[in-house]
C-alpha cells in the first residue's frame, strides 16, 4: 500500500517536473558558465533555483511533505541529510537517500555546491570566502587568526563565569558592524539552551559600542530550546531563519546542557552521542553550506586521570571534539580571562588574556594602553 502510493506520487512528478526542471536549467545554463553567476542572479531567480518541485521525479506530494518538516530549499534537503529528512518525513531511507543525491547533483549543477573530486586550487578559492567576525578582544582575535570564521564550528569551553556567554553577547553586536570595524553587515540567531540570554545586557553593550540598541536588539533572532529535542528541530529550521534574516552568525549557548540533564546514567549514552553526532554534523553543513560562522559554548567536567595540566575537560566525549572545527578553554585569572587554542587545524596553540567589562568582550587594560587602542 505504502510503496504504491510512493510510486503513484512519483509516476505524477515526474511528468509534471519535465517541464520544471527544463526551465530551471535552461535560466542556469546561461549563468552557470560564469563564475560571477551567483551574485548576479536576483532573490528570485535563485529562489526558483533552489525550489526542491524542481527536482526530477519529485512532485507536490513529497514537496508537501518536505515543507511539513521544515525543509523548503534544495539547500535544506542538502544540509539535512539522509537519514534526518527519513526522520522528520517517515520517508523510507532509500526515497530519503534519492533525494538527497539528487538535492546534492542538483547544486553542484547550479555551483551551489563543489563536485566531489575538486582541485586543491578550488577549495582554496572556497576558503578565500571564509569571512570574520571580532570578538571584541584584539588579544582573542589575534589568536583566532582575526575572529571568528564562517564556514566553521568555533567552541568555546570553561567553568561557569569564564565569559563564555559574554562572548556570545558581543559577538551577537560585532557581526551587525561593517567589515572595516570587525563586523559582516548581518544579523545573528541566539539559540539559548540554558535561559540565560539577556538583551538588557546587549542594549548596554551596544550602547558602549557606540551602536543603536534598539536597530542592533532588532538585528538578533533569538530562540529558546526547552529540550534537547527541540535544540535539535531549531537546528533542523535554521536554513530558512538564516536566509529570512540576512544572519551570519549563529550561536548555541550552551550545547551540552540539555544533553546531560536528560540522559543520565551510562545506559543513555549510546543513545545521546548518536542524537548529539546528528545534532553536531547538522550545524557543521549548516556552517559549511550557508557561509555562516557557528559559535557553540562548552560546559567542563574534571578529569581525575588527567595527571598534567589543568584536570578539566569539555563535556560530549569524541563527538563533540570530532565536529568542532576549534575549540577553545577558556579560564580565569583575577579578572582577566586566558583563552587557549586546544583543537585546530592550523592554528598554533596559544594563549591570548582578554577581559570582561561594560563593553563585553574586551582587551585587559595594560593590553590596550600597549596597543595604544581606542
Ligand atoms: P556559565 O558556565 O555559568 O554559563 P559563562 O562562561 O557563560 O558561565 P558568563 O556569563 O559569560 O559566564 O560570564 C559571567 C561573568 O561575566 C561574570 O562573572 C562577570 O565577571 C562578567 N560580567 C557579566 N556582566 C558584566 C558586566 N555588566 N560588567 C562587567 N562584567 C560582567
Ligand atoms: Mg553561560
Amino acid at each position: 500500500m505504502i510503496d504504491d502510493s510512493i510510486d503513484l506520487e512519483n509516476n505524477v512528478t515526474e511528468s509534471e517536473d519535465v517541464t520544471e526542471s527544463e526551465d530551471v536549467t535552461e535560466s542556469e545554463d546561461v549563468t552557470e558558465s560564469e563564475d560571477s553567476s551567483e551574485s548576479t542572479l536576483s532573490s528570485e531567480e535563485n529562489a526558483a533555483l533552489m525550489e526542491i518541485s524542481s527536482l526530477p521525479g519529485v512532485g507536490p506530494v513529497t514537496t508537501k511533505k518536505l515543507q511539513d518538516a521544515g525543509i523548503y530549499t534544495i539547500l535544506d534537503i542538502a544540509v539535512r541529510g539522509p537519514t534526518d529528512i527519513a526522520d522528520a518525513t517517515s520517508f523510507e531511507t532509500d526515497k530519503a537517500v534519492e533525494l538527497c543525491n539528487k538535492a546534492r547533483l542538483k547544486l553542484v549543477e547550479i555551483g551551489k555546491f563543489e563536485k566531489d573530486f575538486v582541485t586543491a586550487t578550488e577549495i582554496y578559492d572556497r576558503r578565500q570566502k571564509i569571512e570574520r567576525i571580532s570578538t571584541g578582544s584584539s588579544n582573542l582575535d589575534e589568536l583566532l587568526i582575526g575572529g571568528v570564521e564562517t564556514q566553521a564550528v568555533t567552541e568555546f569551553y570553561g567553568e561557569f563565569g569564564s565569559g563564555k556567554t559574554q562572548i556570545c553577547h558581543t559577538l551577537c553586536l560585532n557581526v551587525q558592524l561593517p567589515v572595516e570595524d570587525g563586523g559582516l553587515s548581518a544579523g545573528a540567531i541566539y539559540i539559548d539552551t540554558e535561559n540565560t540570554f539577556r538583551p538588557e545586557r546587549l542594549r548596554d553593550i551596544a550602547v558602549e559600542r557606540g551602536m543603536d540598541p534598539d536597530e542592533a536588539l532588532g538585528k538578533i533572532i533569538v530562540a529558546k530550546a526547552f529540550t534537547s529535542s527541540h535544540q535539535e528541530l531549531l537546528v533542523g529550521e535554521l536554513g530558512k531563519v538564516i536566509e529570512d534574516s540576512n544572519a551570519k552568525l549563529v550561536i548555541v549557548d550552551s550545547l551540552m546542557g540539555h544533553y546531560r540533564s536528560e540522559f543520565l546514567g551510562r545506559g543513555t549514552l549510546a543513545t545521546r552521542q548518536h542524537r548529539l553526532n546528528r545534532f553536531m554534523h547538522l550545524l557543521t553543513r549548516t556552517a559549511e553550506t550557508r557561509n555562516v560562522a557557528v559559535v557553540m559554548t562548552n560546559q567542563v567536567m574534571s578529569a581525575p586521570d588527567a595527571f598534567f595540566g589543568d584536570p578539566t575537560r569539555p563535556v560530549g566525549g569524541h563527538v563533540v571534539a570530532h565536529t568542532s572545527t576549534y575549540r577553545l578553554y577558556l579560564r580565569k585569572s583575577g579578572k582577566n580571562r586566558i583563552a587557549k587554542m586546544k583543537d585546530s587545524p592550523y592554528h598554533p596553540e596559544h594563549e591570548a588574556v582578554f577581559t570582561l567589562n561594560e563593553r563585553g568582550v574586551d582587551d585587559p587594560v595594560d593590553a590596550k594602553a600597549k596597543s595604544k587602542k581606542k
